[in-house]
């Protein structure tokens, strides 16, 4: 027989009372199941295709077609868009079925230094951007998975923060574990949509995020990525201050960083 999900809710009835309430979800899993399917089969189908159109896109010289050139420049750039929210929605798809990681060291100075030059690439002089590792401790986790969710807050604090603004990259301890935050001068969330941020596709402001070119799918990302680790986003933001997108990981999560001891003398 096929399996049966069921979900079990306990609640207070009265004062020595509880009411347990188990409700057959069998039924929304199973749609739940074909809709990631069909999300995964979908990004995987498009990505051929896309990667054709991108190759051939690439290889047009410009000089050759002078009057298109500016159409030619506008079709690489919507084709790499596509190609970026297939990945990212491959990317989705993966955390999704995944319920856990594999535990791996994750050297956190050279990634923060990896992340210090995409900001800077990505803001090309209009930003300050200071890195700073005050936790000198390492993650236990998925290298790969936590530079995406740490480069997907730092790429979002370029993009919404206007020229001139400040952007602080911070690794730091705390009573219970460590933390990884981005802290932004830039326009900042309205307080209704905070709950919201991590829903696939949702936008503070869709013509905004559009231009800026992100896919929507970045902080739902962040948020698979940080539930793999038991760890928990947390953001706080003032509109037209700025915003602080904080990661926070328990002690359980931390490794004391590799010593170079056996190098010394060489
Ligand atoms: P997008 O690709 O649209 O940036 P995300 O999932 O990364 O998608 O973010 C969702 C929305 O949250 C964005 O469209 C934007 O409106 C808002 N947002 C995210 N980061 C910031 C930030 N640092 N400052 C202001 N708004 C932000």
């Amino acid at each position: 027989a096929p399996s049966r999900h069921i979900n079990v809710t306990l609640l207070p009835f009265g004062p020595r009372q509880r009411l347990l309430l188990a409700r057959d979800i069998s039924h929304m899993s199973r749609l739940e199941q074909i809709r990631r399917d069909f999300v995964a089969n979908v990004s995987h189908e498009l990505r051929t295709p896309l990667t054709v159109i991108h190759g051939y896109l690439e290889l047009l010289d410009p000089e050759d077609v002078p009057h298109l050139a500016p159409v030619l420049g506008e079709m690489r750039a919507q084709s790499k868009r596509m190609g970026q929210i297939v990945e990212d929605l491959l990317m989705l798809s993966r955390l999704e079925t995944q319920d856990h990681v594999n535990e791996e060291r994750v050297q956190m100075a050279p990634l923060l230094a990896t992340l210090r030059k995409e900001a800077e690439a990505l803001s090309q002089g209009r930003h300050s951007i200071t890195v700073e590792n005050e936790a000198n401790v390492d993650l236990l986790g998925s290298p790969k998975d936590l530079h995406s969710a740490f480069s997907n807050l730092v790429s979002n604090a370029v993009r919404y923060t206007p020229t001139g603004g400040r952007i602080t990259v911070r690794w730091e301890r705390t009573a219970d574990g460590a933390n990884y935050s981005v802290t932004d001068t830039g326009y900042g969330i309205p307080a209704d949509h905070l709950s919201r941020l991590t829903e696939r596709f949702y936008r503070v402001s869709s013509s905004r995020s559009r231009d800026s070119g992100g896919t929507g799918l970045g902080l739902s990302i962040v948020k698979h990525v940080l539930g793999l680790h038991q760890a928990r986003l947390d953001v706080r933001s003032t509109p037209g201050r700025g915003s602080t997108f904080t990661c926070c990981f328990d002690r359980e999560r931390l490794m004391a960083p590799e010593t170079h001891d056996s190098k010394i003398g060489e």
